[in-house]
């Protein structure tokens, strides 16, 4: 089917490449403002302005297009009976945003199909879009902050990069985005009698900040390499405004989420019902929307590290002895759970402040032994797991300064770091015989369920994606 999108967004093409849907892009270069001005004169209702607005933009594509399907897209604002455009400048945003902030607008979305210069079908949503109050200085930092990436947004903001701004929205995912996939796919099916397309599942990770993850990268890759129809973004949401944009955003259509720093004890508090392994960690970096609405909390980095170690070595046994966890952060809570629960009979933990290491054991099982940071060399001939679960030896922070003189040579030594790829600690522990095992397998393998879950499939973790999240 050959089929032209007429639209620059970027946002939009984004929407059909994720539906599995190949088709053109073209700019209609249509004189939007004037064609808005004189519709205005005749009075003309909003939803009927961006309707006409869709139809000119297909309309000059097809006539140059004759055989192809032309899809024309308008969207338009609209608050206390005025349409509200891109703003014209940073004072003209924050006039707009001040009367838009704590109250409700309208967004409404046109889409209609082309082929010939004529017509074949239309859609027009509208999304009530309720906008949380915003003070004068969130305003002005929001405008700094975001100038560049909304200026050419109706309203002048991008709600997927900051769905926060957002008390309440009622609507869907890709009506608000400006495509109505779920609507276009119904009718390209009925047209098209090759392969059927699917409305994409949504999933996302949600953090604070979130720039620096790999989870895009890694989800982006497996949705291709199975060519699934889906998408998944990185969101950035502030620790305050989380249950209230996560509801929001599955309201919208989302199927889950991962969840990273420092959300991830609010995401278990948020959720219906959580996995034993969540409940033991204390903490969730999945969730997931079942069948029946309900919200389930996972947490997979015990799952990611012990199938990382699995897959890596093939004669290591966390049953064979005593393990020592350095650390007692978030990641160490999924380490000790993930030990024990593969049969590890005793753990020795150790980390620079000792207070923590014990109300991490007190909580987790009697069979942890918090010992002092200055004695982790002395228990080294006893054990035979070692993990590094500190930041202490990643690039940017202090090397760990740990003598292995007296490790077992039969301990298998794994380090949370993956950057550098091989730690310090690795280098030292293979020179002394030991097996050594990095942390990139962890973070790969950790998104498999979440993966699987809201996307249907069990991607594969290989060395293309390894590759990929390292370069
Ligand atoms: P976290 O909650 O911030 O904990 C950091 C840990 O490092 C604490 O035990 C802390 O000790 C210790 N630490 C920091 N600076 C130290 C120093 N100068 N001397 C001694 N100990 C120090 O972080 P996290 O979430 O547990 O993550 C820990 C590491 O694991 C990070 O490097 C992270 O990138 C990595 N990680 C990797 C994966 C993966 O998939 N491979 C997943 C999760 C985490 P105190 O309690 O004394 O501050």
């Amino acid at each position: 089917m050959d089929l032209i999108l007429a639209s620059q967004s970027a946002t939009r093409r984004r929407i059909l490449n994720s539906a599995r849907i190949s088709a053109q892009f073209m700019s209609p270069q249509i004189d939007e403002e004037n064609i808005t001005k004189s519709l205005i004169a005749e009075q003309a209702l909003p939803r009927d302005i961006a309707d006409t607005l869709a139809e000119h933009k297909a309309l000059k594509i097809s006539r140059k297009n004759p055989d192809s399907w032309v899809i024309g897209c308008d969207q338009i604002l609209v608050f206390e009976g005025e349409i509200f455009g891109k703003p014209a400048s940073p004072e003209a945003l924050k006039t707009s945003l001040s009367r838009l902030s704590g109250k409700t607008h309208r967004l409404i979305t046109a889409n209609v199909i082309y082929k010939d210069s004529k017509p074949q079908w239309r859609h027009i949503s509208i999304s009530h879009m309720s906008m949380r109050f915003m003070s004068a200085a969130e305003i002005d930092a929001y405008i700094e902050a975001y100038w560049e990436d909304v200026k050419h947004s109706a309203g002048g903001y991008h709600f997927e990069k900051t769905p926060d701004l957002f008390a309440d929205v009622r609507g869907n995912w890709f009506d608000i985005m400006g495509l109505s996939i779920g609507p276009i796919i119904s009718f390209l099916n009925q047209t098209n009698t090759t392969a059927p397309f699917q409305t994409p599942k949504l999933a996302a990770v949600l953090g604070h900040p979130i720039a620096q993850s790999k989870s895009p990268l890694m989800h982006g890759h497996w949705l291709k390499k199975h060519q699934i129809s889906g998408d998944y973004f990185a969101i950035d949401i502030p620790p305050a405004r989380f249950s209230e944009t996560v509801r929001m955003l599955f309201d919208l259509g989302f199927s889950g989420f991962n969840v990273t720093i420092p959300h991830k004890e609010q995401a278990l508090a948020f959720a219906d019902d959580a996995t034993p392994r969540a409940q033991r960690i204390g903490a969730s970096n999945t969730l997931i929307k079942k069948d029946n609405g309900n919200i389930t909390a996972d947490n997979t980095d015990g799952y990611g590290f012990m199938t990382n170690l699995i897959s890596q070595s093939t004669t290591w046994q966390p049953s064979a002895g005593p393990s020592l966890v350095l650390g007692a952060g978030g990641a160490a809570r999924a380490i000790l759970v993930a030990l024990l629960d593969a049969g590890a009979p005793k753990i020795y933990l150790c980390n620079r402040t000792r207070a923590r290491a014990e109300d991490l054991a007190a909580e987790i099982s009697d069979l942890i032994e918090v010992i002092e940071w200055q004695d982790k060399e002395d228990i080294l001939p006893k054990v035979f797991t070692v993990v590094n679960s500190t930041s202490l030896g990643m690039i940017g922070k202090p090397a760990l300064d740990f003598d292995l003189t007296h490790v077992n040579p039969r301990a298998l030594v794994a380090d949370l770091i993956y950057a550098p790829l091989e730690t310090q600690l690795l280098k030292g522990a293979r020179a002394r015989g030991c097996e050594v095992v990095g942390g990139i397998g962890m973070l790969l393998h950790q998104g498999v369920p979440g993966f699987e879950a809201w996307f249907g499939t069990r991607p594969v973790v290989d060395q293309e994606l390894e590759t990929l999240v390292l370069t």
